[in-house]
């Protein structure tokens, strides 16, 4: 990867950056580029304060704690994050990118309608685009993830494959989001926040890519293995992506969207999981978030029927033991109530005159998931 597209970490400085701290450097930091000696030394009080962090955090990793009252469900905790990242100015962004709040006021003018758009054949050619660059991003980001590697490392991958791609990341402040993508670890079940754990064998790591290039958002995620994984483990992972191939199946025109959940719910049910409900497959194009909702839960009351020209996702978050989920006190970490695993996998469809388009389809080894690999 070209360090070219670097840009300064400077509050408001988006000039393209080469120098690295040399403190970050030592102490395994990564991402920390400066345009000139001028930001470094203007920013060095801001700055310093990661190498502190840093290194007690290396001392007494397990003593990390942002939380002291909160009870963990399972076994992981967060970890330090580095600064945010930041994209060049010369890649158009979603409105929310800029906001101090991260609000999408675009996808809030239209909450509550239950009117599915339609897109045209212009539309349609730039979702097949961002799509396709999506599944080139989160490509790069499965090639790093390795025993090892912190998610942190990940996250700066696809940030500069985006940029290389002239994409902006769209979960980048995404309601305040603070990175690019989410990497979900173990009862992780959507939205973690890459930081500075570093990968375990053992681990299944979910990584969500969503880029938008020329108007257009592209969103798809898979669970990984990480270096020797346990044969329940797999099977959830495998269990999972069985579950999005069998509802993808019966995409058509005049299929309802609640039809869905049933199919995903009783694949699951039969290996003995259960579906989390309170994430749903979404509407997506020029709006990241938007209707149909698609529940992957059984009897859901989900609005709309399938017309061609409709794009969305289907997500399921298949859990090993509740369905039940609650949130860090990050207010994005999505875990299970029990502290079991849960994996996922998502991709954006788009309905045909005859079926259905797997936009962001993998296009190298036969589109077999990344997991089969391992
Ligand atoms: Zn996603
Ligand atoms: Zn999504």
């Amino acid at each position: 990867m070209s360090t070219e597209n670097q840009v300064c970490i400077t509050t408001n400085c988006t000039a393209f950056a080469k120098l690295q701290c040399p403190t970050c450097l030592k102490l395994g930091i990564q991402g920390s580029y400066f345009c000139s000696q001028n930001c470094f030394k203007g920013f060095w009080d801001t700055h310093k304060v990661l190498h502190k962090k840093s290194r007690s955090s290396e001392i007494k990793a397990t003593s990390y704690n942002p939380w002291p009252y909160y009870t963990f469900s399972g076994s992981l905790r967060p970890f330090p994050q580095t600064p945010r990242r930041k994209v060049p100015q010369a890649i158009p962004r979603p409105d929310y990118a800029d906001d101090p709040n991260g609000f999408p006021y675009s996808e809030q003018k239209l909450r509550g309608s239950t009117n599915i758009r339609v897109l045209n054949d212009e539309e349609i050619e730039g979702m097949r685009v961002a799509c396709k660059l999506a599944r080139e991003v989160l490509e790069e980001g499965v090639k790093a993830a390795d025993v090892g590697v912190t998610t942190d490392e990940i996250d700066r991958i696809i940030h500069e494959a985006c940029v290389d791609w002239e994409c902006y990341p769209s979960p980048l402040n995404y309601h305040g989001f603070p990175k690019s993508c989410c990497t979900s670890v173990n009862e992780v079940i959507c939205h973690g926040i890459p930081d500075l754990r570093p990968l375990q064998t053992g681990d299944i790591c979910n990584i969500d890519v969503t880029v938008y290039h020329r108007n257009f958002h592209g969103d798809l995620n898979e669970t990984l293995l990480i270096g020797e994984v346990s044969p329940s483990a797999k099977n959830l992972v495998k269990t999972t992506w069985e579950c999005l191939q069998k509802a993808i199946e019966i995409v058509k025109p005049g299929v309802k969207y609640r039809e869905c959940g049933g199919i995903i719910q009783k694949h699951a049910q039969s290996q003995g999981y259960s579906v989390v409900r309170s994430y749903c497959g979404h509407g997506i194009h020029q709006l990241f978030h938007t209707t149909p909702s698609v529940p992957h839960y059984a009897k859901n009351k989900a609005i709309g029927i399938m017309k061609p020209g409709h794009t969305f996702t289907i997500e399921p978050m298949i859990s090993e033991g509740t369905w039940k989920d609650e949130q860090w006190p990050d207010s994005w970490t999505a875990v299970t109530a029990d502290g079991k695993l849960s994996a996922q996998f998502e991709e954006t469809l788009l309905v045909t005159e005859t079926g259905v388009e797997l936009l962001t389809r993998r296009r190298t080894n036969e589109g077999q998931p990344y997991f089969m690999e391992n």
